[in-house]
């Protein structure tokens, strides 16, 4: 590879101060060692946005075992790429990562990566990463921004561009796809033309990629604030219909339309997750089948019983669950949280039967998702009261001991 002089930048005033001290030891111990020590990725990218990073990721000159012997809280992890995991209190973990050199040629035929082990240069390192914004380095000892792909550039223009040729670097690994539907989305960054019209070209190219990924990327899109945004850009860029065709079938209408049931849902989960409620990984699923749950009900001939509840939900996200490799227990929340919203309108009548529901281990996921909904469709005042009473009789932590079984039985006085 060239060895192209990259622009480096003075970093802004107070760049250093908002960077984990956790991870400014690190870089300063590398560095007292002689290593090149910088910080990559999310987190230099989140704070030259001026937003709060999630982690803070280290790249360094050092070898896997080297950083072990400067580190004593160190784990060596990974047995592809050898990563170091320094650990600190309250369980935080500053990844440490040996410069990588980008794989050596990619097949002609756009073959998936395969083999991404060779140590490299600060250089090959940031041209191995997937989007300019994302391969920014910060050198703590000389307080400035290295930048060798134009992801400065790109930051001041609020633009995400694969590194390299976008159509190369979508085949050899297609999530990239939809981490630049993520990043754009959660960081409110226009995907560049090329970009852009990469992902539109080769979006077939997601059925090569491991389905636990998919998923988790599905995960962290809904997870990162921006769950609405970033389904209405999955549904734009024609990703959508290969994920989740069931969701993109339903979607019909442009999914732009900011009364379209489905995006309501992600607009009240959004909201919570910004005033910093948790969300089960069940739930998350359960907001996005609740619109298409309620349309298969509809659909039915005659109004549904309670025991037609269970085998509608079932029969909808079955499919879906098994072409994901979705993790039992999130299908468990999901099916039980659809579900509880019919189910409630037969137990709520009498006092046993509403305890019943109450108590049961799958109440919190129900009443999680009945708030999103009544959040997002507007449930009149009466019923939202029935269940916060509900909710406050039985409150979470007391599922929480029971996890697994009915939970432990509660003598009522
Ligand atoms: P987040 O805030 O979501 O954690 P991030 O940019 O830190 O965003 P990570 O998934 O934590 O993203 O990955 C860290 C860095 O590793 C990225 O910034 C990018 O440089 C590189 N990277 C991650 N996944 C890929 C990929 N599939 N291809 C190339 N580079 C990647
Ligand atoms: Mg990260």
């Amino acid at each position: 590879m060239s060895d192209h002089a990259p622009r480096r930048e003075p970093a802004p005033a107070d760049f250093l101060d908002r960077v984990d001290e956790d991870a400014q030891k690190v870089l300063r111990r590398l560095n007292q060692f002689d290593y090149h020590g910088y910080l990559v990725g999310g987190g230099v990218r989140d704070l030259l946005l001026d937003g709060t990073p999630k982690d803070f990721d280290v790249a360094t000159s050092a070898r896997p075992q080297e950083v072990r012997k400067l580190f004593r809280n160190c784990r060596l992890i990974g047995r592809r790429f050898r990563l170091a995991h320094i650990l600190f209190l309250g369980g935080k973990v500053i990844e440490t990562a040996t410069f990588r050199a980008k794989p050596a040629e990619v097949n002609r035929d756009g073959a998936l990566i395969t083999d991404d082990n060779e140590f490299g240069t600060p250089e090959s390192d940031a041209h191995r990463r997937d989007f300019t914004v994302n391969a920014l380095f910060y050198d703590a000892a000389e307080d400035v921004i290295i930048d060798y792909v134009g992801g400065l550039e790109d930051l001041e223009r609020r633009l995400l561009r694969t590194i390299g040729e976008p159509k190369v670097r979508f085949c050899e690994d297609p999530v990239r796809m939809l981490r630049a539907v993520k990043f754009a989305a959660r960081l409110d960054l226009t995907i560049e033309p090329a970009t852009r019209a990469a992902i539109l070209s080769e979006r077939f190219e997601l059925e090569k990629a491991a389905l636990p990924r998919l998923l988790e990327e599905i995960y962290r899109m809904m997870r990162g604030g921006s769950a609405a945004a970033s389904f209405k850009l999955l549904d734009e860029l024609a990703l959508m219909e290969l994920l989740i065709p069931e969701v993109s079938a339903f979607l019909g209408r442009p999914a732009a339309d900011p009364w379209h049931p489905l995006i309501g849902i992600l607009e009240a989960v959004d909201a919570a997750l910004a005033r910093g409620e948790q969300i089960e990984s069940g739930v998350l699923l359960a907001t996005f089948f609740w619109p298409l749950y309620q349309a298969a009900l509809s659909s039915l001939p005659s109004k549904p019983s309670v025991r037609e509840l269970r085998p509608v939900a079932e029969a909808l996200v079955g499919p879906m669950a098994v072409r994901l490799k979705m993790p039992k227990r999130d299908v468990a929340v999901l099916l039980s949280a659809l579900e509880g919203q019919l189910r409630f309108e037969h137990a709520r009548r009498r006092r046993a039967t509403r305890a019943a529901f109450g108590r049961h281990p799958a109440f919190p996921a129900t009443y999680q998702l009945y708030t999103l909904r009544a959040e997002a469709e507007g449930e009149p005042a009466e019923r939202i009261a029935e269940w916060r009473a509900l909710a406050e009789e039985f409150p979470p932590q007391d599922h929480e001991r029971g996890r697994g079984g009915r939970g432990p039985r509660r003598r009522r006085r």
